[in-house]
């Protein structure tokens, strides 16, 4: 067993804490204790569902994380409280470092998740504006792919299920006690290492004792609707974003091929009425009546790490992944990508402990600050600069800089340049 504060790695003797108890009491000297033992270890292992790791949450963190330590050998359960395919409130958008990505962990290319359905659109055409106003627009060297998030979703789980992984559906997470047992609808389950992969608003996150103040403090609230083209204010074939629409974030409206995705998101303590932030944001897109399009096309919501990413997303046997870990990127909110990241980073470091390596949690957390912690604090940067800038330079002084800084903005955004300083970004992948 792993001790939290030591961090120091013990061999247990089987794979159940309460016969590894037993086992490591050492008081069994006569035929009688080692029956006692066999049948003990025997009975336990035999009431209780155990398992090498259990992951609560499918999203793309935890169905990563599963397809990797179930194609290393190990067995995974994962859990989740949806139904799969199941909605997913998101804008899709992934960048050239996802794509690359999912090829080095899946072996599928851009094509191969066309065939499959998962990617919508592909286009590498952009525009920013200011409002309703144009401030640059363009194509880059490198395209977006906007998925289908309840395809892509689903079918990740698909991949853990082709390789060996147990997955329970509509079965939810209540509780977690970080040393290696879930509360669920379907009761107690055990397991050497747990995942927590439950989403932004993780219970898993709560048991391993994380600052609810502090979390929230940072987390965005984002509006986000889908509408048939029909219907859509505008027409594009390409990713536009706005700003000036909220005090400290942005506006978005995405092309898919049957409709378009429109949303706004930003630190809720910068702009009390959010509501009334998407209505401005629909007249900026030309909807005449913006109540009336909202009665017609109801709006959803949902929170999004937004420059809240922990420094020890790990307690005791558990390790948090994707959103529950606050990994999304703290200027536009991307987070499909440190979702993969990051579940496969976790799924290696439990690897490596599972075969009598170190704890797997700074292991994991090491890895996370050398290649995730650069960008997070400099995308965080990045944005109060623009954030700052849009409040105090006109339109057009803020259309000059970003003409300017178009290209080195864009590499950025794909992870081909860091968002410190601008730097070469190389990845470990
Ligand atoms: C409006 C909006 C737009 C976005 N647009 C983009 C975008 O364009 N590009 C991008 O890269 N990112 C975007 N994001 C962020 C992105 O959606 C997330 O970062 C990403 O989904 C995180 O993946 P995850 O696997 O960590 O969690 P999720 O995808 O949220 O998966 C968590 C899973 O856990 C399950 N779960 C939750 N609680 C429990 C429980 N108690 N018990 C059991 N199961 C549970 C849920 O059912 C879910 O399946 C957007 C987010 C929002 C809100």
């Amino acid at each position: 067993m792993f001790d939290d504060k030591a961090a120091t790695y013990t061999p247990m003797y089987g794979n159940n804490p309460y016969s590894n108890f037993i086992l490591r009491q050492g008081r069994f000297k006569t035929t009688s204790d080692a029956l006692f033992r066999y049948t003990f270890v025997h009975y336990t292992r035999s009431i209780m569902p155990y398992t090498d790791v259990i992951i609560a949450g499918a999203g793309p963190a935890g169905s990563t994380a599963a397809c990797v330590l179930a194609r290393r050998g190990f067995s995974v359960l994962v859990v989740d409280r949806a139904a799969f395919p199941r909605p997913k409130l998101c804008g899709g958008l992934v960048t050239w470092k996802s794509v690359r990505l999912l090829e080095h962990l899946y072996g599928l290319r851009p094509a191969d998740l066309i065939d499959a359905g998962v990617v919508d659109t592909v286009t590498d055409g952009f525009a920013l504006h200011y409002r309703s106003r144009c401030l640059t627009q363009g194509r880059f060297a490198y395209p977006f792919h906007l998925l289908d998030r309840s395809a892509f979703d689903a079918f990740l789980l698909d991949q853990a299920r082709a390789a060996g992984v147990a997955v329970r559906n509509q079965c939810s997470v209540h509780s977690c006690d970080p040393a290696g047992t879930l509360h669920t609808s379907h009761g107690p389950m055990r397991a050497r290492f747990i995942l927590g992969a439950d989403g932004v608003n993780s219970v898993v996150r709560h048991g391993c004792g994380v600052d609810r103040r502090r979390w929230k403090k940072d987390l965005a609230a984002a509006i986000e609707i889908a509408v048939p083209w029909a219907d859509s204010p505008r027409r594009t074939d390409r990713p536009e974003l706005f700003a000036g629409v909220l005090t400290a974030g942005y506006g978005w409206f995405f092309p898919n091929r049957n409709r378009a995705v429109l949303g706004i998101c930003g630190l809720p303590g910068h702009t009390r009425n959010f509501r009334q932030a998407f209505l401005d944001f629909l007249g900026a897109l030309g909807v005449t009546d913006p109540a009336d399009f909202v009665r017609r096309h109801p709006l959803h919501g949902h929170p999004l790490p937004y420059g809240n990413a922990l420094d020890r997303p790990w307690a005791g046997n558990t390790l948090l992944v994707g959103d529950a870990a606050g990994l999304a990127d703290p200027l536009l909110g991307e987070g499909i990508f440190y979702a993969l990241l990051s579940g496969w980073y976790a799924a290696e470091a439990i690897a490596q402990a599972l075969r009598g390596g170190p704890h797997p949690g700074p292991v994991y957390a090491g890895r996370l600050a050398r290649f995730v912690g650069p960008e997070m604090r400099g995308a965080g940067r990045l944005r109060w600069l623009l954030f700052g800038l849009e409040k105090c330079v006109s339109p057009d002084a803020l259309g000059g800089y970003f003409r300017l800084r178009t290209g080195a903005l864009a590499e950025m955004v794909h992870g081909i340049r860091s968002y410190d300083l601008g730097r070469k970004k190389n990845w470990d992948f």
